[in-house]
């Protein structure tokens, strides 16, 4: 039995190395590596197994006998090891694939029309019940509706003031809506009433006040005895529905080559009530737009007849109405697309 007694030792050893070693097996791969250490065909049990043939004829039963029963516990052991990992990996999936049925929805954002579009919508809407239809044109115009029949004529100084964008065939962007009262009373006889709302283009770096790209709304009316006073009550009451509030008017006498007299109109400063602030730059006012009445050389350019017809006409830019009324300070914030500024206006 001296023989006996470390080959049984060695089995044990063998038996309790390999038990622990699969206690530790955490994964797949290391369990197939531990079936491959030890019952694989080059594993230390088969190289156990034929020891056995060294062992003498009387031992050879006994060690078979106990080998055998080694290497049936370590498969079972083996295929239980399997089973806790698989279960493990289950319930890991379960709780990393689970739905908290109680949770908010994530939602999805309803989408809006952009705060310009808006603004647009509302000041069409204000001067639908004030009486004026809407009219367009094109944005590509000629010199001619753009500068010459608004009585700016080339080498006007105002023309500079326009930083027009040129097209290689001379055509240009228009630099104001203005240039659609002219093909509008090149069609229309008065009376009539009209805003022409749209896209407009200068040659301008963009800053907080400036953008290449900006929007207006051109409004004219002419019809017999049309007079300051109409334009003035005109534009109040669209003021006070725009900013939802009654306001101070104040029309300031100005210069535009199309409209004479001129005037630019102020609102009174609703952040300071009148008081001066950085917005009105101390001075109580703010201003809005510009107006007057239509020259008789417009009219008489589209074969209107200026003693007998007056008319008056306006310009707002969209985007400083919208900044004011809002407290927008960057002209810019418009194009970014920006959502959390987009949803943050009305
Ligand atoms: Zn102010």
């Amino acid at each position: 039995m001296t023989e006996a007694t470390p080959f049984a030792e060695r089995l044990a050893d063998l038996e309790g190395e390999a038990l622990a070693a699969l206690a530790a097996v955490e994964t797949e791969d290391a369990l197939e590596a531990w079936r491959v250490s030890y019952l694989g065909k080059n594993g230390r049990l088969t190289g156990e197994l034929k020891g056995i043939g060294a062992l003498t004829p009387a031992e050879r039963p006994q060690a078979g006998a106990r080998v055998n029963a080694i290497k049936a516990a370590l498969e079972t052991a083996h295929g239980a090891r399997r089973e806790v990992l698989k279960e493990a990996a289950r319930s890991a999936r379960r709780i990393a694939e689970a739905v908290d049925v109680t949770l908010p929805g994530r939602g999805r954002g309803v989408g809006t029309a952009h705060p310009l579009t808006r603004a647009l919508a509302r000041i069409e809407d204000i001067f639908a019940g004030l009486g004026f239809s809407v009219a367009s044109g094109p944005e590509v115009e000629d010199e001619f509706h753009n500068f010459e029949a608004l009585n700016i004529p080339a080498h006007h100084p105002a023309r500079a003031m326009h930083d027009t964008f040129y097209l290689p065939d001379g055509r240009l962007l228009r630099t104001h809506t203005s240039t659609v009262q002219i093909r509008f009373m090149e069609v229309e006889r008065p009376p009539f009433r009209i805003i022409a709302p749209g896209r407009v283009y200068r040659a301008d770096a963009p800053d907080p006040t400036h953008s290449p790209i900006f929007h207006q709304v051109e409004g004219l009316a002419v019809g017999e005895g049309v007079h300051m006073g109409h334009l003035k009550a005109t534009l109040s009451r669209f003021l006070e529905a725009f900013f939802e509030r009654p306001l101070t008017v104040r029309l300031r006498p100005s210069y535009f080559p199309f409209t004479e007299p001129s005037a630019e109109v102020d609102i009174g400063c609703f952040l300071c009530q009148g008081q001066g602030c950085r917005v009105c730059k101390g001075t109580g006012f703010v201003e809005v737009l510009g107006c007057g009445l239509v020259h008789p050389r417009v009219l008489e350019r589209v074969g209107i007849d200026s003693e007998r017809f007056s008319g008056f006409a306006f310009g707002m830019g969209v985007e400083r109405l919208v900044m004011l009324r809002d407290g927008v300070s960057d002209v810019r914030l418009f194009y970014e697309n920006d959502l959390r500024f987009l949803a943050s206006l009305r």
